[in-house]
């Protein structure tokens, strides 16, 4: 029985779980879904410290919002002050060093007059507090600070290294084995003979699970023979997921999905509803007993290229997250606004290639001249595609559409 896309993903989220939890480098944490909350091991910051370029004085020396003070020492970031400030006296302070005791406030240097030992301060912001950072006014120690489940990204991973965590418990990113399939590839750097075309597919592919967080291992091209694809299966399914490409469909060579059994991958689902991708395969190996297998996620794609474009985008994209921890895994759509009349008759939900741009702040989408599943070089003005229901219909200029970016 065929699915429809919104069954596929349900098969896909229920088959599909977050991988276990590894601790990496804070520097290597970009973009890696944080597996534990974080409580904050200190207060931040940790001491009492001056927010601006200036003097530390006493409040009560300003009563009447100017004074002549004594400068008694100098403070810069990173140094600690000597002196505890009496009353008449004053601190230089610069932005970050430490408030010395005594003083409870800081006057911007743009309100001070310097004469030798003294400063002359006439100020409308003389109150207790002002451009002073308390300890803790940030984080106290015990806060929980950032939540699990959270993706880390700079102002994450600074939040966590003010902290003092050098390395992070993280979800994984997944290792994702490609392998284009199909007797008339040749690599793209080589000329093509007669009835053969370039492997497009690979490269493409990679650049879509490499953008969706995934680390690409390149398995080349395997020809539509049994023992060629047999030996090439049991490579990718070292990995943790493995993306075959062409092989799927109904022609006398489309050996993929047989012989991916016969490697012990179980079915999930093979056909979905939508226009291109239709063919699309999807299983799991799961470990095998006495080895070090683990489990192996396998998509076979459709080989035309804008099929296999389209279900990398909504199938593979969603399983890499998934398996890092990202939430939401699924592909999340907005509401654009189409610029122009199309007319569709198909029974199938169509995904048709489209451009997003936001004037106005409202997104506006129109879809691009594309002639269908083999034509990868109309798709490229796109960012986006737009999801066409399977009804015949006449959308009007200005019709709300449900639009997924790339
Ligand atoms: P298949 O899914 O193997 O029946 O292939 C469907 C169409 O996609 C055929 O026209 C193939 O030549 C083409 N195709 C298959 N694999 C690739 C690939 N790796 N790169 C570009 N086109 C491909
Ligand atoms: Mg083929």
């Amino acid at each position: 029985m065929m699915l429809t896309v919104a069954q596929a993903f349900e098969h896909l989220l229920a088959t599909v779980a977050p991988c276990e939890l590894s601790e990496v480098p804070l520097e290597h944490s970009l973009g890696l879904c944080l597996g534990r909350d974080v409580t904050s091991p200190c207060d931040s910051p940790p001491f009492d410290k001056s927010a601006m370029d200036g003097y530390a004085v006493r409040s009560g020396d300003l009563a009447n919002g100017s004074a002549v003070l004594r400068v008694v020492e100098v403070i810069t970031a990173g140094r600690v002050p000597s002196r505890t400030i009496a009353a008449g006296e004053a601190a230089q302070i610069m932005t970050g060093a430490p408030l010395p005791t005594g003083a409870d406030l800081v006057i911007k240097v743009e309100e001070t007059q310097r004469n030798g030992d003294l400063v002359l301060i006439a100020t409308e912001h003389g109150k207790a507090e002002s451009n002073v950072i308390r300890r803790g006014t940030s984080v106290q120690k015990g806060d929980r600070v950032l939540s699990a489940g959270l993706t880390l990204n700079g102002s994450r991973i600074g939040a966590l290294a003010e902290l003092g965590q050098s390395t992070v418990l993280v979800r994984r990113r997944p290792r994702v084995a490609i392998l284009a399939t199909g007797d008339e590839l040749v690599p793209v750097g080589d000329v093509p003979g007669p009835g053969q075309i370039r492997n497009s597919n690979a490269v493409m592919l990679a650049a879509q699970i490499e953008s969706a967080g995934g680390i690409v291992i390149s398995l080349g091209i395997a020809r539509d023979d049994r023992d060629d694809l047999f030996t090439k299966i049991q490579q990718g399914l070292q990995s943790d997921l493995f993306v075959l490409s062409g092989g799927v469909s109904a022609g006398t060579l489309d050996l993929i999905p047989s012989l991916l059994q016969e490697a012990g991958v179980k079915e999930v689902f093979h056909k979905v509803e939508m226009k291109p991708g239709k063919p699309i395969w999807f299983g799991i190996r799961a470990p095998v007993p006495q080895t070090d297998s683990k489990i192996c996620l396998v998509f076979g794609l459709p080989g035309n290229p804008v099929s296999s474009l389209v279900c990398c985008e909504l199938f593979v994209r969603t399983a890499i997250r998934r398996f890092m921890g990202i939430e939401p895994a699924t592909p999340q759509s907005i509401s654009a606004i189409l610029e122009h009349e199309h007319t569709t008759y198909l029974d199938r939900p169509i995904y048709h290639p489209a451009t997003l741009v936001w004037r106005d702040q409202q997104p506006m989408v129109s879809l691009v001249k594309w002639h269908g599943s083999a034509d990868l070089c109309g798709t490229v003005a796109a960012n986006a595609m737009v999801l066409l229901p399977s009804k015949a219909r006449c959308y009007q200029v200005g019709d709300r559409v449900e639009t997924l970016l790339w």
